[in-house]
């Protein structure tokens, strides 16, 4: 791999979504810095797969709420790759099934903070480094939203849905903002997809059991969200921007 290769920072990157998104980024040229907040060993085991493989990577601890944690990520990622091309805005929670009568302050905070927020302040950084006016050569942006924006997640979790249309939103606005100065910004609206983030609010068999809404009839894979992800990256995509690409099996 030569030093020209590009770069790419995928937040949340050991597992679920974002580690497929590494995964195969690494496998298309691209140098990676695999974020992780908890999971240091999953982190660590994207990073050996494609090291194994013949790619470049290293995991960087940084939990997306704080904006501390964002700065010093960045900076490790200039330290380490010394250039920054391409940004997946991935790291994302949801909470409890709960209406939203039941949802306290704490729970909205926490939603806001990494869902949006976090997203926000990574997306700056980001341009920072991209923008031909600061200097940049460009770039492109990924942000994962949800088809839940479209939804509303009733009974479920409307502040998650509320948060990922916020990130549909700020997608549109920012790809405007920055189109003349070599940076496109998309998003990719996952359906349900087979990870642990279900688990991770409580309902372990929500994939499975909500197959039936789907018109395909299947929860999506991590890979077939990551495919979205590179092609919207990728000079493929050279004329797209501000593009919300639902990849949702027909929902
Ligand atoms: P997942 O399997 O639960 O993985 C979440 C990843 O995000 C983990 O790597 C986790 O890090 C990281 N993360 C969580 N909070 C973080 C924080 N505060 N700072 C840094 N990293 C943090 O989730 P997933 O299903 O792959 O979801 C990825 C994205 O897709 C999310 O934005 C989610 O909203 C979106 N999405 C998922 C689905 C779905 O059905 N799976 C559908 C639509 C949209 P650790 O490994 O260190 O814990």
């Amino acid at each position: 791999m030569t030093q020209q290769a590009k770069t790419l920072l995928v937040t949340g990157g050991g597992r679920g979504i974002g580690a497929a998104v590494c995964r195969l980024a690494a496998s298309s040229g691209y140098r990676v810095a695999v974020n992780y907040v908890a999971d240091s060993a999953a982190a660590n085991e994207v990073v050996r797969a494609i090291e194994a493989a013949g790619g470049e990577a290293f995991a960087v601890r940084a939990d997306i709420a704080s904006e501390n944690h964002i700065l010093a990520m960045f900076e490790a990622v200039d330290k380490r790759f010394g250039r920054l091309d391409a940004l997946v805005n991935n790291a994302g929670v949801v909470d409890r099934k709960a209406r939203v009568d039941q949802m306290d302050l704490a729970r909205l905070e926490r939603m806001m903070r990494i869902n949006v927020i976090g997203t926000m302040l990574c997306a700056r950084e980001a341009v920072k480094r991209m923008s031909t006016r600061h200097g940049g050569r460009g770039g492109a942006i990924v942000n994962i939203s949800s088809i839940a924006a479209v939804l509303g997640s009733a009974g479920e979790y409307v502040d998650y849905a509320a948060a990922k249309a916020a990130v549909d939103t700020f997608t549109i606005g920012l790809a405007r903002e920055v189109a003349e100065e070599g940076i496109r910004v998309n998003a990719v609206r996952p359906g349900i997809t087979d990870t642990e983030i279900h688990a991770s609010g409580g309902q372990p068999d929500r994939a499975a059991r909500l197959s039936t809404l789907i018109p395909m009839k299947r929860p999506g894979t991590a890979e077939e969200i990551a495919r979205a992800a590179l092609w919207l990256l990728s000079n493929d995509a050279s004329y797209t921007t501000g593009a919300l690409l639902n990849v949702s099996g027909g929902r």
